[in-house]
């Protein structure tokens, strides 16, 4: 899943931007509030993390603008403690969620969890198809309740196959919403990790899930 962090301390930034990447997000840290526009209208961001005390722009009127252009992306702000005010403008301006500064990470995590969740159809901590299992709270992954060990980047790839399974997704659907802005598009890196996904999913086993559509891109679900 792909977040946009809108923050202009830069400590604080790479701060939650690495919590985030070590729970399999892929994120991209915008400085400014007019940068957060620029990106939020380009990409299709699973979650927005908009901090309210931006330079210029600021996170209100971010919000905002994004919410009167109907981009319904779930945002979470990002406010100083005891700023009641705040909180309530920023649930006004459309924000569907804050925290107040500061957090702890668990509280972040569980609640941009919570937020992503929302987003989708199928909610809950756990995505299944026949028997595989993705726990997403847990970061832990099983077939036939046998652990499967991924990397955060195979456990958000798998992630995003079994929120869509058994539809197809593109290539570039995996791209916007499992790598960030710094992902080159040349390579062929999408194929190299469905590549090893398929090696622990589907290698030895008699059901194989994860399938190529030619000229489509991939499908999670029982061969046909
Ligand atoms: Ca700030």
């Amino acid at each position: 899943m792909r977040i946009l962090l809108v923050e202009d301390e830069r400590k604080v930034a790479s701060f939650i931007a690495r919590s985030l990447r070590e729970n399999a997000y892929a994120v991209d840290v915008a400085e400014t509030g007019e940068k957060g526009l620029e990106l939020a209208r380009e990409n299709p961001y699973d979650l927005i993390l908009l901090d309210i005390r931006l330079p210029g722009l600021s996170g209100i009127e971010v919000c905002r603008k994004l919410r009167q252009e109907e981009v319904e992306t779930p945002i979470m702000m990002l406010t100083a403690r005891n700023q009641v005010g705040q909180r309530v403008e920023g649930l006004d301006a459309g924000a569907d969620d804050y925290l107040s500064k500061p957090f702890a990470l668990a509280e972040l995590q569980a609640r941009v969890r919570a937020l992503i969740r929302r987003g989708f159809s199928k909610s809950g901590a756990k995505l299944s198809f026949a028997d595989l299992e993705l726990d997403r709270h847990r970061r832990r992954v099983t077939r036939r309740s046998e652990p499967i060990p991924l990397t955060t980047k195979e456990f958000a790839l798998l992630e995003f196959l079994l929120l869509r399974a058994p539809e197809a997704v593109t290539r570039s659907e995996i791209v916007e919403h499992v790598w960030d802005c710094h992902f080159d598009s040349e390579t062929n890196l999408v194929e190299v990790y469905i590549n090893r996904l398929r090696q622990k999913i589907d290698h030895n086993r008699p059901a194989k899930l994860i399938h190529t559509i030619r000229g489509v891109g991939y499908r999670l679900g029982l061969p046909e």
